[in-house]
């Protein structure tokens, strides 16, 4: 079954996007942490790192091209957090492989 994220990638749902192609979509996420909060995600239904297989790893490598370019975009190259949460514990809510770009600020120590 399609996680929010699914639906928004296949257009059923609403998002503000800053950046599409064939495989990867990047959203604004509904609740910024910080001014800069941007979701980079691919399309193919992946849950999270873990269930990462080797032909996904070309997806990893475009993931982190973009969140660059976004990045240099919204002029926040020298200082923002890329992460992402991986199960349960680390606070991952939707189970649809996503990065967190986080800027625009002073970014405090990483819990
Ligand atoms: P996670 O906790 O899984 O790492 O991150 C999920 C993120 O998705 C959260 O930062 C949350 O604010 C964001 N989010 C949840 N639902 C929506 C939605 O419908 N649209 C957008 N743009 N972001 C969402």
């Amino acid at each position: 079954m399609s996680t929010v994220f699914g639906l928004i990638i296949q257009g059923k749902l609403p998002a503000e996007k800053v950046f599409e192609n064939e495989r990867i979509l990047a959203i604004k996420d509904i609740h910024p942490v910080a001014p800069i909060h941007i979701l980079i995600m691919p399309k193919k239904e992946i849950p999270n790192i873990q269930s990462l297989e080797k032909e996904d790893w070309p997806l990893i490598g475009e993931i982190l091209e973009v969140a660059q370019k976004i990045a240099e975009e919204m002029g926040i190259a020298d200082g923002y957090r890329l992460i992402t949460n991986n199960g349960h514990d680390a606070g991952q809510t939707i189970f649809h492989l996503h990065f967190h770009l986080i800027g625009g600020k002073v970014l405090g120590p990483m819990a």
